[in-house]
């Protein structure tokens, strides 16, 4: 078959100077498992991949979801033959329907008699001399770009064989983090972009069995393995938070209950990261959505933490966060009506200027750290694939 994937990189790839081999090996592997399954080649060709593949529809799916890859071509090989390379071009403008073109050449291999413009041109008259009069050129704002790549061998395409892909860098390629995932919209959107800039994603999630039920928990692994499509596998840890949950309840004032809770779920997730190396904590707080999450409710939550905590969604509105959430696929599972173990034990009046020192005296009628080890070490771990 003379079809194969040209892999365009994110541009920031082009900029890591001397780290530049390693973002391009790493996104090489990322692809490599990505295709795992499909008979597939990988050919580097001067500083592009291009990629053989049976299935070739199935890969493009799977490729146009690696981080690193700005856009994926599907392109046709050709000799590199000036009349060879005119006849293809000819025919991929025949097969749209657009009314004005422009051939664009990028000579890589400068043994190719004619340079780039020379060769643009002359496909260029060809396909005006050989289709319909309806078909012109324009330079300026063409509807369609024909495009002539010449390396070992032509590579032939036009804009409608192009698929814009996800973006970001390569996965894996800047640390980790654990990622507090819960049933909602927002944190799989933060886990989301975290994973797009490179981060290893790895995910906790708090269930307080009974208040919160096995949907809940099933909605959650779900939403992971929706994040696996992008990252390959999402490591879950699934945490029994019911015992602090109660013992805050009983023991603590009703308008700290939130934050207190909040600051459990930091502790474990600082707690989880280290004890498996992980690198940062990361949520789906977005500053002034809810009570919890106002500057002083953000303060508070952190101040226990011995990690840094991102946040990517802290200055999004949740109309942005929402429309992110629909185009990678997470929106749908996430509006499914079943409750979180935050929503089950919501004061009336949560505090919003909560202040680190009343809480921490309000926290230390409970075992803060007797209660925090017992969590970490009872957390049941899936992978999701
Ligand atoms: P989401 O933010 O996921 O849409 P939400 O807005 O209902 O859900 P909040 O109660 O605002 O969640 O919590 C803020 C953040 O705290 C979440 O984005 C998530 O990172 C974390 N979080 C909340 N509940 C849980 C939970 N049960 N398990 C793990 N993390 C949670
Ligand atoms: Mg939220």
């Amino acid at each position: 078959m003379n079809k194969l994937i040209l892999v365009k990189y994110a541009s920031e790839i082009f900029l890591k100077g001397l780290n530049r081999n390693k973002f391009e090996k790493k996104l090489r592997d990322n692809i490599a498992a990505k295709l795992n399954g499909l008979n597939f080649e990988i050919i580097l060709d001067q500083g592009r991949y291009f990629i053989k593949v049976d299935e070739l529809d199935e890969a493009v799916d799977k490729i146009k979801k690696v981080f690193g890859i700005a856009e994926v071509c599907v392109v046709t090989k050709v000799d590199r033959d000036l009349d060879i390379i005119k006849e293809e071009a000819l025919n991929k403008i025949n097969a749209t329907s657009y009314k004005t073109f422009k051939v664009i050449t990028n000579r890589a291999n400068k043994s190719f008699p004619s340079n780039s413009m020379d060769t643009s041109r002359a496909v260029g008259a060809y396909i005006l001399h050989n289709s319909s009069d309806e078909l012109t050129v324009d330079v300026k704002t063409p509807e369609c770009k024909v495009h002539i790549e010449i390396r070992e061998n032509a590579y032939v395409w036009t804009d409608k064989d192009k698929i814009k892909a996800v973006g970001g860098l390569p996965y894996g390629i800047n640390g980790s983090t654990m990622l507090m995932l819960s049933g909602g919209i927002d944190s799989p959107v933060a886990g989301y972009l975290m994973a797009r800039r490179g981060v290893a994603l790895n995910c906790v999630y708090y269930h307080s069995h009974p208040y919160t039920s096995e949907q809940a928990k099933d909605k959650v692994k779900d939403l992971a393995k929706i994040l696996a499509g992008y990252t390959e596998e999402v490591n879950l840890y699934i945490v029994s938070f019911t015992e602090i949950q109660m013992s805050i309840i009983e023991k603590c004032k009703e308008d700290e209950l939130t934050i207190i809770m909040r600051r459990f779920m930091m502790r474990i997730a600082c707690g989880l990261a280290e004890k498996l190396h992980i690198d940062s904590v990361a949520t789906g707080e977005s500053i002034g959505q809810v009570a919890s999450q106002t500057m002083d409710g953000l303060i508070v939550s952190t101040e226990c933490s011995d990690r840094p905590v991102f946040r990517p969604l802290i200055s999004m509105d949740k109309e942005d966060i929402i429309e992110i959430a629909r185009k990678i696929g997470t929106f749908e599972t996430s509006i499914l009506p079943f409750e979180d173990c935050c929503t089950i034990f919501v004061p009336k009046h949560p505090k919003t200027k909560p202040k680190v020192e009343p809480i921490k005296k309000e926290e230390s009628k409970l075992d803060v750290e007797a209660l925090v080890q017992v969590a970490i070490n009872t957390a049941e771990f899936v992978k999701l694939k």
